[in-house]
């Protein structure tokens, strides 16, 4: 398979933070990046105090921090400053409760204003913020408030009813629920979010914060499992503004808009804290995935720098086709936007390319995880993007390949590791520990947490391989390669294939276990609109993928299906697909996308 290398695109009169990469490497260091940041007059170091209190003066304080667009699209905006006195206002309600230092504040909430003021607020209160999906179902939002402890839950009075009220008996350790929107009357136990917020001075002195503070406590996708709790310390927002720097390239200037969850890492870190740690006007859409009202907001919003996701884009790609016709895009003015970037799973070149060719600008794929905090690897504006690749790690990155032993981790012998000798070798993708976003624990699982460094590493859990150029490509999760006969093949690799094939919208491939190979490949396929299942489509997509692939890496099977079972986060779960395949055990579903 050969895609071309996209050669950078620079919009005329912006200047990329990032300009020559290895210059750019080799004179980072994270003290360095500290020292953009303001730090608490007082000492110490505070996410929220980076995020709004020193943009709320006089010269920064009228500018738009958030642009709200409500399901019925009215459009309300805030100021740095208004900003600045709610979350102080948050601070001081939580404070009225007697909720302090260390204490635990739980979201259940989509992405609203409010959102913003309780992540902040409970931030400047020194407290540790921990956001759900709301679309969870009841077993797993009582399953995380309880593993998490919560203190105080900040929800609306629908999402209570139906998920918590029954369990609420059995949570010992929370103590307050508060209610945003109306309701909270009609619901024992509840209070008031609105009537709390008036109640409240709107000025707060944030308290001393070391740097080393939990802040944020993060639930993983559960992709692979049980979710785990990832905890994060003030000290992240170093990274997460480095980062948003040269990942995103954020300006003062730019009006940016993230579409991940707020309950997922994404939407925390890039949602919320990196973009308002730059100063920049954050676009916040209260309402659900809708191709026309996606499109309608980069045009109207004039959204220049906009983080998605691939299942977001392939959302998209259904929509509009990448052979035509382009009229819903072209029906707004797109003209504002002069940077993609995606995460969350692997980016197939289709959809880089579809950006490119749909929207005017390829879209840039970058790497990370709940547990490292911030973005590690990425395409930046001033560099060639090579399709399917995650790109290059980030200034004050270091990265390794490590050989793979039976189990497909890294081989460790005598508790020592070995990085791959060539290019293109699959392994385990390692980072070398201190960053400043690093997670500091799973919560409550020290042993889980200590597994995952080994000989001076963290091991990732994903394989990729490295190009001779330093370009990383995602192979797969270690848990998800598939061995047959002889080969260890991506199930990436093979859904990009898939994807090419123009009836095909989204691919998921599974190891099937057999006699002779060892495992055969199978794919679960989903088809474009308007496209029928037929054994002479499966007959002619097995073709298309053997002449792309080779007959060893090609799936031998393929299955239709139109509701390919995904993660919260947006990531086809292979796991899920596997155990049914074989009649196993399916595991924790806590995460599974419908299932709330
Ligand atoms: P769990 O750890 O509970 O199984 P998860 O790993 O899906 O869930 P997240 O931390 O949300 O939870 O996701 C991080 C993972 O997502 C990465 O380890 C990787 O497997 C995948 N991922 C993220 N970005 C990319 C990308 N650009 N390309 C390929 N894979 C990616
Ligand atoms: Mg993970």
């Amino acid at each position: 398979m050969h895609w071309e290398t996209i050669p950078k695109d620079i919009t005329p009169g912006v200047t990329p933070n990032l300009t020559d990469y290895d210059q750019a490497s080799s004179d980072f260091s994270w003290s360095q990046a500290r020292t953009a940041l303001a730090g608490l007059p007082d000492g110490g170091l505070n996410i929220a105090h980076e995020a709004v209190d020193r943009h709320a003066g006089p010269d920064h304080g009228d500018k738009v921090a958030l642009r709200c667009i409500a399901r019925d699209n009215a459009v309300s905006t805030v100021t740095y400053a208004e900003l600045a006195r709610r979350t102080s206002r948050f601070a001081n309600a939580l404070r009225s409760l007697g909720v302090g230092h260390g204490d635990r504040v739980f979201t259940l909430l989509g992405r609203c204003p409010e959102l913003y003021t309780v992540v902040l607020g409970t931030l400047k209160n020194t407290g540790v913020l921990c956001p759900l999906f709301s679309a969870f179902g009841p077993d797993p939002v009582e399953q995380r408030l309880r593993l998490g402890d919560a203190r105080v839950l900040v929800t609306t009075a629908a999402l209570y009813r139906r998920k918590v009220a029954d369990r609420r008996a059995s949570l010992a350790g929370l103590d307050h629920v508060l209610i945003v929107g109306p309701g909270a009357e009609e619901l024992p136990g509840t209070v008031s979010f609105d009537a709390l917020m008036s109640a409240a001075s709107d000025s707060f002195r944030i308290p001393p914060t070391s740097p080393e503070d939990m802040a944020l406590l993060h639930f993983t996708s559960g992709t692979t499992g049980t979710p785990k709790g990832a905890i994060h310390v003030h000290e992240a927002v170093v990274a997460h503004y480095a980062t948003a720097d040269y990942a995103l390239d954020l300006h003062p200037e730019d009006v940016y808009w993230c579409t991940a969850d707020p309950g997922w890492v994404t939407g925390m870190s890039y949602g919320v804290i990196a973009p308002l740690v730059h100063g920049v006007t954050v676009v916040v859409d209260e309402g659900d995935y809708d191709a026309r009202r996606w499109y309608r907001i980069l045009g109207e919003q004039r959204v220049s720098v906009w983080y998605t996701a691939p299942t977001a884009l392939r959302m998209l790609m259904r929509s509009t086709p990448r052979e035509g016709p382009y009229d819903l895009p072209r029906s707004y003015d797109l003209s504002a936007l002069r940077f993609i970037a995606s995460v969350g799973e692997p980016l197939n070149p289709e959809a880089v390319v579809w950006g490119k060719d749909v929207l005017g600008l390829p879209v840039h794929d970058n790497w990370w995880q709940t547990e490292t905090g911030c973005i590690m690897i990425a395409n930046f504006a001033a560099c060639d993007i090579r399709p399917g690749s995650m790109g290059r790690p980030l200034p004050g990155v270091e990265a390794a390949v490590l050989k793979q032993g039976e189990d497909g981790r890294a081989m460790v012998t005598d508790g020592r590791v070995t990085e791959v000798d060539r290019p293109d070798v699959a392994g385990e993708l390692a980072l070398r520990p201190g960053w400043p976003s690093m997670f500091r624990g799973y919560l409550h699982d020290k042993e889980r947490y200590d597994a995952s460094f080994t000989d001076g590493w963290y091991l990732t859990g994903d394989l990729v391989r490295r190009d001779a150029d330093g370009w990383y490509w995602f192979v797969g999760r270690a848990d998800d390669v598939i061995k047959s006969a002889g080969h260890l093949i991506g199930p990436f690799e093979v859904e990009s294939a898939l994807m090419e094939h123009p009836a095909v919208a989204e691919a998921g491939v599974i190891g099937r276990p057999d006699p002779v190979a060892g495992n055969v490949v199978k794919a679960f396929v989903s088809l474009r609109p308007g496209i029928e299942a037929s054994p002479d489509l499966e007959r002619e997509l097995l073709a298309f993928a053997r002449r792309r692939l080779g007959p060893a890496v090609a799936p031998r099977e393929i299955a239709f299906d139109q509701n390919l079972p995904k993660t919260r986060s947006g990531k086809v779960m292979r796991r899920l697909l596997r155990a049914r395949e074989l009649g196993l055990p399916t595991g924790d579903l806590s995460t599974l996308e419908g299932s709330g």
